[in-house]
């Protein structure tokens, strides 16, 4: 053994014990931690013939990389939809990376950790109140979760017409319908031979919607007369957190044969409160459903899942098996991961899920989801009651969009931005809503207090003075 390696080896108690401090340390200043890091490096650091050894690369990370590492998993970093990590979520991230299991096959390969991804699934659709009609595994992220349900999709589109896709190409041009699909999922029709184009967007219910108009999608549908179609729907938008009616388009499914896919990255979420769960009412019945737990489950990067119909589990095998490798066995009979979805080596990535689940149980993300949006709201009625801003949409969960006031303030909305992210205080996102100029602010950090939206009030009215709008 090198001998780097091998003093590492003899020393991993007291090397991990000091990355144990520094997390504990990190974890426990988040609060103060910027949100945004003017700092920048070269990256151009030539590899040393000799290693450095684990604690020396440490105190290299500690001066030239940490000092640079940015609060996303803190309180007030409102862009994108970012979530945090819970206390639970890191020890099972942690263990994961501990045992290092290759996640694929139940049996044959020796371990149990499939059982385990097997077993967290099942636990998410109880939170999520869904059927165990659907089949479930971990991918890196919605795009990805996104990317297998449409591939499956596909698959189904091709068997409509006696054609098999995954064997001989895509040779025929496929329907899809959609009203505000998420920019991945036109990426997944780019990367699934689809073309990102090949969609019809069909129209958003009148007013201030990003919802489909399911009249608009039943008359495209009709016509089709009888030819097969994918429907991609939303719960909750980026923007707006708007979502399509499922209910309605669930009647459509009793006319029509399609493939009807919904991107729950973050708004399958509202399954967990009472309060809002009528906002998915019908989204059992969908064929598949992608959901992020890297978002509002609060668990680290990377994590998601689909769930795809168990009916479909032959199209789906026939999309992702490893069909000329003999020793990986017969689908069917041996259920392995990596005949299900892209990859085939696979992370132990439903550990840390199983963890905060466990943790905290159904009432835990009751709490957290419920909390998100009593924040959004109480973020809305500082946008509503102040006259520099205006809401771009009506806060319908967590996401809070909002711009200016007035048209001649438009050309300052990045300026603000800037400046407000640049204090390092809070960190949101630009959009583009209705041709307007707008701001993101998106609550899913399990942390996120009162406390914080009075930090953001306060930054943010000081940047109006700042800039005199
Ligand atoms: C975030 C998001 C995605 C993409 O998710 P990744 O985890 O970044 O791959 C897809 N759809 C919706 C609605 C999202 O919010």
């Amino acid at each position: 053994m090198n001998n780097t390696l091998q003093q590492d080896l003899n020393n991993i108690e007291n090397i991990l014990e000091q990355v144990k401090q520094q997390g504990i340390e990190f974890l426990n200043s988040l609060d103060s931690v910027p949100t945004s890091s003017s700092n920048s490096m070269t990256t151009d650091r030539n590899l040393n013939q000799t290693g450095l050894g684990s604690l020396s690369a440490l105190d290299e990370f500690n001066q030239r990389l940490a000092p640079m590492m940015i609060a996303s998993p803190g309180p007030r970093y409102l862009g994108f939809v970012t979530g945090g990590s819970t206390p639970a979520s890191i020890v099972g991230d942690w263990l994961t990376t501990i045992y290092d299991q290759n996640t694929q096959a139940v049996k044959a390969q020796g371990g149990v950790s499939a059982l385990i991804e097997i077993e967290t699934i099942n636990l998410l659709l109880q939170l999520l109140d869904l059927p165990k009609s659907f089949l479930g595994g971990f991918v890196t992220g919605a795009t990805m979760s996104n990317f297998t349900s449409l591939a499956v999709a596909r698959q189904w589109f091709g068997k409509q017409l006696g054609k098999d896709f995954a064997k001989n190409g895509v040779s025929e041009p496929i329907t899809i319908f959609s009203a505000t699909p998420h920019s991945s999922s036109i990426k997944c029709l780019s990367m699934l031979g689809i073309g990102s184009q090949n969609f019809t967007k069909i129209k958003t219910i009148e007013g201030n919607r990003e919802a489909i108009d399911v009249a608009d999608l039943e008359r495209n549908i009709e016509a089709l007369s009888g030819k097969p179609f994918i429907v991609i729907t939303s719960a909750a938008t980026v923007n707006t957190a708007d979502f399509d009616d499922f209910v309605a388009i669930n009647e459509l499914k009793k006319k029509y044969t399609f493939w009807w896919h919904i991107d729950a990255a973050f708004g399958g979420f509202a399954a967990c409160s009472p309060k809002y769960k009528h906002l998915v009412n019908g989204w059992e019945n969908a064929d598949s459903i992608t959901i992020d737990c890297h978002k509002w489950l609060n668990v680290p990067y990377e994590s998601a899942f689909y769930l795809i119909k168990e009916e479909h589990k032959i199209l789906q095998i026939e999309t992702f098996q490893n069909s000329n490798a003999p020793y990986l066995g017969d689908p069917l009979e041996n259920f392995s991961f990596l005949n299900f979805l892209p990859e085939n080596s696979r992370r132990l990535k439903a550990l840390p899920v199983w963890f905060s689940l466990l943790a905290y149980g159904k009432e835990g993300y009751q709490d957290i989801v419920e909390n998100s949006v009593d924040l959004a709201l109480q973020f809305d009625a500082f946008i509503t009651e102040n006259e520099s801003f205006e809401l771009l949409a009506p806060t319908r969960l967590n996401n809070v969009c909002f711009t200016l006031s007035g048209e001649l303030n438009q050309e300052k909305v990045n300026s603000f931005l800037t400046h407000l992210n640049d204090t390092g205080k809070v960190f949101m996102t630009p959009t583009v809503y209705q041709n307007r100029k707008g701001i993101r602010a998106s609550f899913v950090n399990w942390r996120t207090s009162e406390k914080d939206i009075e930090i953001i009030i306060e930054v943010m009215k000081n940047i109006i003075d700042e800039l005199k709008i």
